[in-house]
């Protein structure tokens, strides 16, 4: 690291808090070395209501880009010069490209979430998909699903603080993409999350049911949902084999992990920032195996 930081070293950052966890750091920064990219990526602890200075800051400083994490993503947005299309229909950015002076703010979660389907040999488009939950994770994948072409997205919500976001993403995804059917359900309807379900070709778990202090619990109540060959995805990570992946497995379907979706998303990210791409192969086998 001494040899590779010069004065004219380039700066990108994670910003969000916590990010002490993060696995960014490493990636980014590996990456960087192995394609002999003179940049540096850090993470700094900020606040939502320090999202503002930490966007002019990286303005001031020239840095290259940020990736942003909770509880910034949606305070980010209002900074963007620009907005993708999925950050412009989401209202959340987790990614900003800095093109002298011109921000440009991107959601690559759901980009990620799609990539990780297709690194496993699953297409959304054409398919009917089932998706518990309504916050962040949520949006951008029912979000980037629609783009990417489903032709129906059921969506299922607790009715607690993210019930009306839940309508809200259903409605903009009406009026962006017209030819993907929404219908938003509330999960407390066991028998209809059951026969939505069966009826579906992909289940996602987007909820937090699965994390770390809930990691005995799962939001499908009825494991009649499942059916072998059905595609079942969690975007939990931590544990990796969540209590729902665990009984879908064990009624014979196709189950994904959480993880590759963090790598994925990274990897869109990277793209945008250098033009180049990351050294998946090696990359998923040093952080994400
Ligand atoms: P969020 O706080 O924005 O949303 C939380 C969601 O969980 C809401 O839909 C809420 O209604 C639902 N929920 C909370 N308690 C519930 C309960 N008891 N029963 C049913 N639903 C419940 O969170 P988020 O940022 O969308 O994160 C959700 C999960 O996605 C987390 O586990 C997070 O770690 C994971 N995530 C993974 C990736 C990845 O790359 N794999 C990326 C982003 C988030």
């Amino acid at each position: 690291m001494d040899n590779r930081i010069s004065g004219h070293t380039g700066l990108l950052a994670l910003i969000g808090s916590p990010v002490g966890h993060s696995g960014s750091p490493a990636m980014y920064n590996y990456s960087f070395a192995r394609l002999g990219l003179d940049y540096v990526y850090v993470a700094f602890d900020i606040k939502e209501d320090q999202t503002k200075d930490a966007i002019a800051a990286m303005k001031t400083f020239k840095m290259r880009g940020m990736n942003v994490t909770m509880p910034c993503k949606t305070a980010a947005c209002q900074y963007m010069d620009r907005l993708s299309p999925a950050a412009q229909i989401i209202g959340a950015v987790n990614t900003i490209v800095n093109d002298d002076g011109v921000l440009t703010g991107h959601m690559t979660d759901g980009e990620g979430f799609v990539r990780n389907l297709s690194d496993h040999g699953v297409d959304v488009k054409g398919k009917k998909i089932t998706i518990a939950g309504g916050g962040g994770a949520a949006t951008a994948i029912q979000v980037q699903c629609a783009l990417d072409g489903a032709a129906s997205i059921c969506i299922f919500n607790r009715k607690d603080a993210f019930w009306g976001r839940t309508l809200e993403t259903a409605e903009k995804i009406r009026r962006a993409v017209p030819e993907c059917q929404v219908e938003v359900y509330d999960i407390a309807d066991t028998e209809k999350m059951t026969e939505e379900i069966r009826s579906s070709q992909i289940f996602v778990n987007a909820t937090v049911v699965g994390m770390k202090p809930m990691d005995g619990e799962t939001v499908v109540k009825d494991t009649k949902a499942f059916y072998p060959g059905l595609v079942v995805a969690d975007v939990v990570y931590n544990p990796e084999e969540t209590r729902l992946l665990r009984e879908a497995k064990e009624a014979g379907c196709v189950c994904i992990g959480g993880k590759g979706m963090l790598l994925w998303q990274g990897v869109a990210a990277f793209k945008l920032y250098t033009g180049l791409d990351m050294p998946v192969q090696e990359v998923k086998e040093r952080f994400f195996s």
